[in-house]
């Protein structure tokens, strides 16, 4: 007999490397049921995975795959909170390789439905099952893994009260799939509805590009353009989408940091920049781009449902990914499409999904209508698409204008930083070159200084030309060329401090900015500050929302 390579096997987490892990509900909706199902199916090293749905996956969501198993002993283990085979110190963390580490996926499934678990591990004689009476039974499997959960939900209906129709779940579902199967070219995916065939991924280890064929459609990968690029520790590759392949919504962008599907508010923000030229206002490019970095160096542990990420540098990744796309629109590197049968199953009502599928973005909006509690004991509600928060601060209630709240702090911390010579720069690593008029030249040229102590570093390179190498660190996140032009012409104009600090204000940008915890918790702080320093405390853009001051609002409008 050939020597086996014993499996990692299940144990529970120590309670100090529990107590690390970002907590959280992660069940929400069908999709993240499929999402989690699969998601151990690919750590477990399966090659194929089927996925059967009934009724939007509230009736039915099986998960089958050939992977490598589970121990019998360790199946109660697999249903136990915070057991896991893929961690077992804190340092783990920091080098997590698998999808899953958690341990939460299956007792947090299997609490909220009716579940059964087969699995016949390699080498084993025969497959063991286990549901919620958590009694073992023998069962006739092949080696993998089969997880069968019926009737989700079938005991806590207010969670039901939240799901959407059963169209919505369902689309859920498959830009879920479409989005896992994109990032695992190398594994087949098979989705079924109720028994009739819908989608089917054939593996593609030789060829990823037939799977981004298969998943976003033969056009997509004639009108975009090649990117493959490394600095250091990081590589990024993939396809990114010319305006030809533009579309409505944001329903094509998938962007994978070590084989996963996030959201980054940096990355968000370098897309933007790099695509300024090449997509039509109003329309959202399409791309499929993959970064792979040293896992130390990505925080994976932020989110429950691990869509977000902290990178260790992140304005390093910013300006990769910004020059790695712009270099590649620049040399218009082409994929060679033969003409090719399209994914088995990629008709009829799989292609039409037409509903943002940014699977994530829309778990994270749904959480967004609750109410949310803080462990800073702040409660804060967000109204009309995070532009106006409700904040209990303990003592009172504010209402607040987020942009407009953003800007005059922007204003104020700007002008305070001048002023006492503090304004931290924020180098530009690729730096942007900018057209300019006569004028604004000149004072390029004579107002080195002051520009200086703005926090700006603008260089001349021709006699119409600049290269912007640094903007003021608060403003990171805004568009640069309009940035620059507004300060020199505020210069240009000799406008007052005051008047230059609130140009700059303007181009805050906080856009894609995840509101949570933190980020309310610094408002409240900075607006705090805000009221101390100030004078001006006339229409200032939020509010506290006493008897008077509502009462006050309710009669204006009479
Ligand atoms: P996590 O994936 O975070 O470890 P889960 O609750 O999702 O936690 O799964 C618990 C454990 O069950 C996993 O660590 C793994 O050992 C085992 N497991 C779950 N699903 C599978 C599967 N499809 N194949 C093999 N092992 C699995
Ligand atoms: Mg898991």
């Amino acid at each position: 007999m050939s020597a086996v390579v014993p499996l990692p096997r299940i144990h529970p987490l120590a309670a100090e490397v529990a107590n690390q892990i970002a907590a959280g509900e992660v069940i929400e909706r069908p999709a993240s049921v499929v999402k989690e199902l699969v998601e151990n199916s690919i750590d477990a090293a399966a090659s194929k995975i089927t996925i059967d749905i009934a009724r939007a996956g509230i009736k039915l969501i099986r998960v089958q795959d050939n992977g490598q198993g589970i121990h019998k002993d360790d199946l109660a283990l697999a249903l136990q909170s915070h057991a896991t085979s893929k961690l077992t110190r804190v340092s783990d963390l920091s080098q997590i390789a698998s999808l899953g580490f958690r341990g939460e996926a299956l007792p947090s499934i299997a609490s909220v439905s009716r579940f059964q678990l087969i699995s016949r591990q390699q080498h084993a004689d025969n497959a063991w099952s286990i549901d919620n009476s958590l009694v073992l039974k023998p069962a006739a499997h092949a080696e993998g893994t089969t997880v069968e959960v019926k009737d989700l939900f079938h005991a806590t209906p207010a969670r039901r009260k939240f799901l959407k129709s059963e169209r919505t779940e369902w689309l859920h579902i498959q830009s879920l799939v479409k989005a896992v199967a994109l990032g695992h070219s190398h594994i087949a995916f098979q989705l079924r509805y109720e028994d009739q065939h819908n989608l089917y991924f054939a593996s593609c280890s030789e060829l990823p590009q037939q799977r981004v064929v298969d998943v976003c459609g033969k056009a997509f990968l004639q009108h975009s353009v090649v990117v493959d690029a490394g600095r250091e520790s990081m590589h990024v590759r993939g396809w990114i989408g010319l305006n030809e392949v533009a579309r409505s919504q944001t329903d094509r962008q998938y962007f994978f940091v070590n084989g996963r599907l996030v959201q980054d508010k940096h990355i968000q923000h370098a897309l933007r920049l790099a695509y300024s030229d090449t997509v039509a206002r109003g329309r959202y490019p399409s791309y499929v781009l993959f970064l792979q970095l040293n896992p130390a160096d990505v925080d994976i542990n932020v989110h429950p449902a691990k869509s977000e990420v902290r990178f260790a540098e992140p304005r390093n990744v910013h300006d990769f990914i910004y020059a790695s796309l712009t270099n590649a629109f620049a040399n218009n590197n082409r994929t060679e499409v033969k003409p090719g049968k399209p994914a088995r199953g990629e008709t009829g009502s799989t292609s039409s999904v037409n509903e943002p599928t940014a699977f994530y973005r829309q778990t994270d909006q749904l959480q967004q209508e609750l109410l949310k509690q803080t462990e800073s004991g702040v409660n804060y509600l967000e109204l009309l698409e995070g532009k106006f928060l409700i904040v209990d601060t303990g003592s009172d209630q504010l209402l607040i204008d987020v942009a407009d709240t953003g800007i005059l702090l922007a204003l104020h911390e700007l002008l305070h930083a001048y002023r006492t010579g503090r304004v931290e720069q924020r180098p530009i690593q690729v730096s942007v070159s900018c057209n300019l008029t006569i004028k604004q030249q000149l004072i390029v040229q004579e107002q080195q200084a002051l520009i200086k102590q703005w926090g700006f570093i603008i260089e001349p390179i021709s006699p119409e030309q600049v290269a912007v190498r640094a903007i003021p660190a608060m403003l990171s996140y805004a568009d640069i060329v309009p940035l620059v032009k507004d300060f020199l012409n505020a210069l240009c104009s000799k406008e007052h401090n005051e008047q230059v600090a609130a140009r700059l204000a303007e181009h805050v940008n906080d856009a894609g900015l995840n509101i949570n915890e933190a980020y309310v918790a610094l408002l409240l702080e900075k607006i705090n500050r805000y009221e101390q320093q100030s004078t001006a405390l006339k229409s200032l853009p939020w509010r506290r929302l006493d008897a008077a001051a509502l009462a006050a609002m309710l009669n204006s409008q009479a």
